[in-house]
């Protein structure tokens, strides 16, 4: 497919594509903000459903989405008629008083959920962040364990504050920021033998296990997804021990997966789960979810202050209300079939190129062989090149993780442009 029949299936003018990207003189930026992200060498300005332009007017199909984030995509109707009315309503009060839409979106949540109570934040860290102090004060005050130990996984990725990097299983995150936080040990993901033997071996005097914090596919780790027999097993292990089971669902949850919670894939409930990235399509929050034994949280224990202020719920609550009415998670099982499929084509094309395509719903990684000298970046650029954003995810995955509500046009130009951006690279 042409770069004009790309576009035009996208109902864009032809006449608003240039043909290369042209770099956005950042000089400026660069003087004044901080140098923690490597960027690409682009600045978007503006989007309507899964397309972007640039400052130089280029356009570019969208599959990062604010690395699964804007799950109803760009400038959607729903969204704006929302969050316009609420802000000329009342924007942000305090949780000093009673938030009557963060009541409904907690009513939501928890209807659409195995959890029992909501705590709204900011963002997935610091989701994460209040479920670690919540299993902390669970094993102080109900399970009388002194020294309470969280076990997580190797490869995962659970954010960026202090409690949240120690969490993390890679050092590449931890590195020059210790000492980091006690109480955290990693074992293999999806390895039922090791986590078995960590919760024997950490028993020990005033230390035991108090929770696993797992992601139910790991998605910076490299888009893989937990193993259904694992999480059962694990699963049984926790309820033999009264160890806390705590699902991160930052990335994976309401809705990318084609299911509202990761969870729901791998036959179990935990017992507190997060979620943040999509729930407000692109509006910060954050929420840790959690069974009635949360009630071990008092007044004063945890707090936010922007944590659902009523612009943040109202936009989670449209985004919520949209994924039911508009039947969005029929579009992500039936889109994320398709995109596998034409990846899968393309890998099998490529067979000394790329090892693995996997996924689940909207959430979808292209693997490059370890023997290629191609790495997710070189795949990313290209693609970028050709007009259509992709995310790495590691050194070797390449991420697919669109709007949710993206057309079957879209999936087959973004794997022309696949296909193409592959061709051009191993010629
Ligand atoms: N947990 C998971 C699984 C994530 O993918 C991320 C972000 O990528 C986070 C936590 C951190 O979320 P945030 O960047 O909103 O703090």
């Amino acid at each position: 497919m042409t770069r004009d029949t790309l576009v035009k299936n996208a109902s864009i003018p032809a006449e608003s594509a240039s043909a290369m990207p042209i770099p956005y003189e950042s000089t400026e930026f660069d003087t004044h903000v901080m140098a923690t992200y490597g960027r690409f060498p682009i600045a978007l300005e503006r989007g309507v459903g899964c397309r972007v332009w640039d400052t130089s007017g280029r356009d570019y199909l969208d599959f990062v989405a604010g690395i699964a984030t804007c799950t109803l995509g760009h400038a959607h109707p729903a969204l704006i008629e929302t969050v316009t009315r609420q802000i000329q309503t009342l924007h942000h009060v305090s949780n000093l008083y009673y938030i009557p839409n963060q009541g409904e979106l907690a009513k939501w949540l928890v209807e659409h959920s195995c959890a029992d109570r909501a705590f709204f934040c900011n963002s997935g860290a610091e989701a994460n962040e209040g479920a670690i102090k919540l299993a902390r004060k669970y094993a102080h005050t109900v399970q009388e364990i002194e020294k309470p130990m969280i076990v997580t996984a190797k490869a995962s990725f659970h954010g960026r504050t202090l409690a949240t990097i120690t969490a993390t299983g890679q050092p590449k995150y931890q590195k020059n920021f210790d000492p980091l936080m006690p109480g955290f040990f990693y074992v293999p993901y999806n390895d039922i033998r090791a986590m078995e033997a960590a919760v024997t071996e950490l028993d020990e005097g005033d230390q035991r296990v108090t929770a696993i914090m797992l992601e139910a596919l790991q998605g910076e780790g490299g888009v893989r997804p937990g193993e259904l027999e694992y999480f059962l097993r694990l699963r049984k292990i926790c309820d033999e021990t009264g160890i806390l089971l705590i699902m991160d669902e930052v990335q994976v949850g309401i809705g990318r997966t084609g299911k509202y919670w990761g969870y729901e894939h791998l036959g179990i409930e935990p017992d507190i789960f997060t979620s943040a990235k999509g729930l407000a399509g692109g509006i910060p929050i954050g929420a840790m979810m959690c069974k009635t034994f949360c009630d071990v949280f008092e007044p004063g224990d945890h707090a936010s202050t922007f944590g659902g202020n009523p612009l943040a719920c109202a936009a989670a609550l449209t985004v919520a209300q949209t994924l039911e009415q508009d039947n969005i998670l029929q579009n992500v099982q039936e889109r994320g079939e398709q995109l596998r499929a034409r990846l899968r084509a393309i890998a099998l094309k490529y067979p000394s190129v790329f090892v693995e395509v996997r996924g689940w719903g909207l959430i979808n990684g292209l693997e490059l062989s370890a023997e290629t000298e191609l790495t997710s970046v070189d795949v990313v650029k290209a693609a970028m090149e050709r007009g259509l954003l992709l995310v790495p995810a590691g050194p070797k995955v390449v991420r697919f993780v669109p709007p949710l509500i993206v057309s079957t046009e879209e999936i087959e130009a973004a794997a022309e442009v696949v296909e193409g951006a592959i061709a051009a690279l191993v010629s």
